[in-house]
């Protein structure tokens, strides 16, 4: 069937889903992203070959999953709002694989892919994120449009405010690159905040990380402006009966000052912290 939908304007946009019976829901943070040469742009980015598989996630009316399949991908979408994917349904036939429902627990029962691309909603993407990395759901690739702040913590460095916990969730596994910003005009309907593309690269050299990793990276930045040997004390406090003494050998092997910051640490300082204490509370 040829595409009835004209992405590029709002007016038709709104024409469309008007008849359609549809509308932009905030809470679904259903923006569309109305700028084809961004569209293209970031198809481009993601860099697959034709027969590849790519995931979607929230292709909302499918302006870039038409993209998506002309370029040859393989696609399998997730998309929560069951008019839109009555209307996927009817414009990409058995072209699209379609999971309707939440993408944060779909995901989990859907063969995985080398790629993904998501102009994310905004109250998912950084937990969407996070839990595929967490998870161990990894992809060669992904391109995501995210609110323009959280973009600014996926690839923040130590010793700057936007270094966080996230930034390094993100970076235990993927070359974090910021790619362009999107002002609010580049959606209909507008949203309030600024978004940025990020592209989000697999490392190949990306170590084993021991299971208390992730828990141990969110305690340490859960007080901020308190000292690592301050959060790692409640951190080891609830996992073994010898916290302090544990913390004062870890601080003293790891070479982290008693005066220390989580924000003052590198990734490779909390992946040998990681690896001393996991190795300490197993002997
Ligand atoms: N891809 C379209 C575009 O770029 O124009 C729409 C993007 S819009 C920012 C986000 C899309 O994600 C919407 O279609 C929305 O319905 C969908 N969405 C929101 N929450 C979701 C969830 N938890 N799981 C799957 N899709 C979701």
């Amino acid at each position: 069937m040829c595409n009835p939908i004209n992405y590029d304007s709002p007016s038709a946009l709104r024409a469309f889903l008007d008849t359609e019976g549809l509308g932009a829901r905030k809470q679904f943070g259903q923006n569309f992203l109305i700028r084809r040469d961004i569209r293209t742009r970031l198809i481009d980015a993601l860099g697959f070959e034709r027969g590849d598989a790519v995931w979607e996630i929230g292709p909302g009316l499918g302006a870039m999953t038409a993209l998506l399949l002309e370029r040859g991908a393989q696609v399998t979408a997730f998309e929560i709002d069951q008019g839109f994917c009555r209307v996927l349904r009817n414009l990409f036939d058995e072209r699209l694989t379609l999971i309707e429902g939440d993408a944060l627990s779909a995901w989990r029962d859907t063969d995985a892919a080398p790629y993904l691309l998501g102009n994310l909603p905004y109250n998912i993407g950084a937990r969407l994120i996070a839990d595929f990395i967490e998870q161990g759901r990894f992809f060669q690739r992904m391109v995501v449009t995210i609110q323009r702040e959280v973009a600014q913590r996926m690839s923040a460095h130590p010793h700057t405010k936007n270094y966080s916990s996230f930034s390094i969730l993100c970076a235990s596994a993927y070359t974090v690159t910021p790619l362009m910003v999107l002002k609010g005009a580049c959606f209909y309907p507008a949203p309030h905040v600024d978004s940025q593309a990020v592209r989000l690269d697999l490392r190949p050299d990306r170590p084993r990380y021991p299971a208390l990793f992730y828990p141990l990276i969110r305690a340490l930045f859960s007080s901020r402006r308190k000292t690592v040997k301050h959060n790692l004390r409640d951190f080891l406090a609830q996992r073994s009966g010898d916290a302090v003494r544990l913390m004062d050998v870890a601080l003293v092997h790891c070479n982290i000052g008693a005066g220390a910051r989580a924000e003052n640490l590198s990734l490779d300082d909390f992946t040998a912290l990681a690896l001393w204490l996991a190795d300490a509370m197993q002997g």
